[in-house]
């Protein structure tokens, strides 16, 4: 096996690379960790510990590491045309093909997509593409987009203001004009003593609220995760998504679904639109679209938008120069192909799911767990002081980053949002290795637990 310096790597790296979502005088003095290879649900540092991904990289290596078929797909489509763009009427075959391929496996009224390089920048599409649609008809007043709180639709200007975390608004000055919030379905924290369904239909209806005191005239689009994923697995009350679905219609506001971490098979369906039923406009995909193997994008524009954008036969003035392109869309589609060729949605969803929901919901009985979570595989570890008052640690996130450090430790990975623990594994993942995550987890949570004190 190769050889690395870690130490000289790691001087290096903190020399001239500056790291997004990393806080650089930590990393100084605790050191990068260098990532050098991967295989299945494991990933391998450059001084040989191996790591049990249970993130996916970062919600997105759903068919798992180390599928030399996509390799092949990006080598032969690199042959054969590299690039070429989609601007003025130029089509080349991986993007025709990959739309298609996307008709059929999103909803039905799903026939038609716009492709982009990430998640944030297919948000910035859907903001302007939203506004666009109303500007068509005659109503460019109607240009209001609401989202969330503690929502996440990326890090470009339009992603970070769509989304909702503090944290990024209070940097750069955001959000831009003319995006509002509202709040989000966070029952564990925000439910109090309430019903859960309760709640759920409670918190569907602030976008009611939202709506009418803005003015109907005046919104465009409705945005949100199906889950919110890195504002902590928030999964919403069963109640929540019919009541948005019913608002939206209500109110001819569209909906606009962010399916960038639930699509491709996260919940158990291949999307969370199928998984709660969700009724939207625009859907917005990234990340299990090629399971991270490229960087690739994807807006889902539903037909009633597209029969509008058709009809007033005007130029959408936006493109990336890398949208549908050729090498991704190639990758993408061998994904795709994999997906359903191997049924690893169904597996997964039959299998496996059931009992990772089991072992992560046992994690509850631990004394630092005030609530566990799951969805399909996705889930959340509540780390908290009181269990019966949920009264956390504190307000700095510094026992989620304990927890997260002593996972790292033990060869697992886990990621903290403030003091919750999340996890989004490999859809790939076997009962075998579900139960060597529930073994660290227990090993990680007493260790934690020594570590803050009772
Ligand atoms: C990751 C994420 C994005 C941003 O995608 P990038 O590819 O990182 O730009 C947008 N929305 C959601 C829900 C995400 O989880």
């Amino acid at each position: 096996m190769r050889k690395y310096n870690t130490a000289e790597l790691r001087e290096s790296n903190y020399r001239h690379h500056y790291h997004p979502f990393t806080d650089h005088g930590d990393m100084r003095r605790k050191g990068a960790r260098i990532i050098t290879r991967a295989d299945n649900v494991y990933i391998y540092d450059s001084d040989g510990n191996r790591y049990l991904d249970m993130m996916a990289g970062l919600w997105c290596v759903n068919i798992g590491y180390g599928r030399t078929e996509l390799a092949e797909a990006a080598r032969n489509q690199m042959e054969q045309l590299p690039y070429y763009n989609s601007f003025f009427q130029t089509a080349q075959l991986p993007a025709v093909e990959l739309a298609e391929v996307l008709s059929e496996v999103t909803p039905p009224q799903f026939n038609r997509v716009f492709f982009g390089c990430s998640g944030s920048d297919g948000n910035d599409t859907v903001l302007r593409l939203v506004r666009y649609f109303w500007e068509l008809q005659g109503r460019p007043e109607r240009n209001i987009v609401i989202g969330r709180h503690n929502s996440y639709h990326g890090s470009t200007m339009a992603g970070a203001s769509l989304g909702g975390m503090k944290g990024m608004h209070a940097q750069g000055g955001l959000p831009i004009p003319d995006i509002v919030h509202i709040d989000q379905p966070y029952y564990y924290m925000e439910g109090g003593e309430m019903d859960e369904q309760e709640f759920g239909l409670q918190r569907a209806r602030c976008l009611e609220e939202k709506i009418l005191e803005l003015g109907a005239d005046r919104v465009a689009a409705f945005i949100a995760e199906p889950v919110q994923g890195a504002g902590g697995v928030i999964i919403p009350p069963d109640s929540y998504w019919p009541e948005i679905n019913r608002i939206c219609r209500q109110y001819d506001v569209l909906l606009c679904v962010d399916e960038v971490i639930c699509g491709f098979g996260r919940t158990g369906e291949w999307f969370g639109s199928d998984t709660f039923r969700i009724d939207a406009d625009v859907m917005t995909l990234a990340k299990g679209l090629s399971a991270g193997y490229q960087p690739v994008g994807a807006v889902m524009i539903a037909d009633r938008i597209a029969e509008i954008l058709d009809d007033k036969a005007q130029e959408f003035a936006h493109g990336y120069t890398y949208s549908g392109h050729p090498v991704a869309c190639a990758v993408a589609l061998r994904n795709i192909r994999i997906l359903r060729e191997e049924k690893i949605i169904e597996n997964a969803r039959d299998h496996v799911m059931d009992y990772f929901h089991e072992k992560v919901l046992s994690l509850q009985a631990h004394p630092l767990v005030g609530e566990a979570r799951a969805k399909g595989f996705l889930a959340a570890l509540e780390l908290v002081k009181n269990k019966s008052t949920r009264e956390r640690y504190g307000s700095d996130g510094s026992t989620g980053v304990y927890c997260r450090d002593a996972c790292l430790e033990k060869g697992l990975i886990m990621r903290a949002v403030g003091d919750t623990m999340v996890m989004s594994p490999p859809l790939v993942i076997t009962r075998e290795q579900v139960d060597e995550f529930h073994g660290l987890a227990l090993d990680v949570l007493d260790h934690t637990l020594k570590g803050v004190g009772p």
